[in-house]
């Protein structure tokens, strides 16, 4: 039908124009409910003391231990101080567990298996805490490792305390948080500690640095099976498991298992004379679990009798220290505000080749000794 466009007769010719039409109704709005519930109202928790939480850790009480661990990941200075206190308390009765380092790819199936792990430990009456570093938390905010809804029947346990990854703006900063709450875990009876995190980055390094067996999750059937996991990971492999046996997929997963035992043919031996292991096993459907853990404890029976499981937590506990020491140095000069100020024009005096990067870094050294000897002075 030809439509008429007349501008005269537009607003005579269009139904809506027409004063007797309803074709759209406005109602008179109700107001909109504010979004946040008026009736809310913050759940103050109780602030206890350093004695009130320690005693708690001691006797299990898995609150008191959330909150104490809250404390540690906190960034107020006086939280912090507490969890110093807290976790200093609780050292001696810290130390009677198995910490295992479980790490793999996404999509590997760490969270299939952690599952299945802890469920295969808690039958046998442990007590596990699964603990996460997770190295892209510093970058979105957010962790996706240790996360309680990734592992379903493990977080209806009592006897398990699941702890997602803390964020934090460093890597060592992470991880130092999470070496923290390994030692409140402890002391509040968790015989099995498992640290989490994906094979990709440098965080290996980090926990391999804070347990007694680190576990690696590999996959069949990608090809060449070595590919994606860089070789200082598999150096670090007390065990190397190979998940998702199952299926049409055994026969690959006992390939790729002769193919890891022969690269790791050609490492090095390891300084405790332990030779890892590669292991089949499927965490979806719970087969192979039981080797697995005769595995580790063959390991730890075997680093205990030849002194090297105490000889390796006394290293650790060393490499700490000094790993803290230099976080500590590094944060310390670099947030001074004297140092900021000049570091800019330091930075450009480089670019023009107006002094040598050494020479910047002495007099941005030299600011900082000053600035520390003022502050002294005060
Ligand atoms: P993550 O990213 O390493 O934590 O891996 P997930 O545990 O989320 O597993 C990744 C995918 O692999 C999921 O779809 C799982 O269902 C699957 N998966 C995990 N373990 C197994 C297994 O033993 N067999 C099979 N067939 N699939 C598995």
């Amino acid at each position: 039908m030809q439509q008429h466009f007349d501008k005269d007769s537009a607003h005579i010719d269009h139904p809506e124009n027409d004063p007797a039409y309803q074709g759209l109704k406005v109602n008179r709005g109700i107001k909109a409910p504010p979004i946040i519930n008026p009736y809310f109202k913050p759940r103050k928790r109780r602030r206890y003391t350093t004695d009130e939480y320690v005693a708690g850790i001691l006797e299990g009480n898995v609150s008191l231990l959330s909150q104490a661990v809250t404390l540690i990941e906190s960034t107020l200075a006086s939280d912090r101080h507490m969890a110093q206190e807290i976790i200093e308390k609780c050292l001696p009765h810290s130390g009677n567990s198995m910490r295992i380092g479980i790490t793999g790819v996404p999509g590997s199936g760490k969270s299939t298996s952690i599952d299945t792990f802890g469920m295969h430990l808690i039958k046998q009456g442990h007590k596990l805490a699964v603990l996460a570093i997770d190295p892209t938390s510093e970058v979105s905010g957010g962790s996706i490792l240790g996360d309680k809804t990734r592992m379903e029947a493990l977080s209806r346990e009592k006897n398990a305390f699941i702890r997602p990854s803390p964020a934090g703006d460093s890597l060592g900063g992470v991880a130092r948080k999470t070496r923290e709450t390994i030692i409140l875990c402890e002391a509040a009876g968790f015989d099995t500690i498992f640290v989490e995190t994906v094979g990709v980055g440098q965080s290996e390094t980090a926990v391999h640095s804070m347990v007694d067996f680190f576990l690696l999750i590999q996959l069949a059937g990608t090809g060449d099976e070595l590919q994606g996991i860089k070789r200082g990971i598999m150096e670090m492999a007390d065990g190397i498991i190979i998940n998702k046996a199952d299926g049409d997929n055994i026969d690959k997963a006992k390939l790729a298992a002769s193919h890891f035992r022969n690269a790791l043919q050609l490492f090095p031996a390891t300084e405790s004379g332990w030779e890892p292991k590669v292991l089949t096993y499927s965490g979806y459907y719970a087969i192979g679990i039981k080797d697995i853990f005769d595995m580790i404890d063959q390991y730890r029976h075997f680093t205990v009798d030849r002194g090297f499981f105490d000889l390796k937590r006394q290293r650790q506990a060393k490499w700490w220290m000094y790993e803290t020491i230099n976080d500590t140095l590094k944060n310390s000069f670099y947030e001074d505000e004297r140092v900021k100020a000049l570091q800019q024009e330091i930075e450009e005096c480089i670019l023009q080749d107006r002094i040598t990067p050494f020479k910047g870094a002495q007099k941005l050294l030299d600011t900082y000794y000053q600035a520390l000897r003022q502050d002294a002075r005060k």
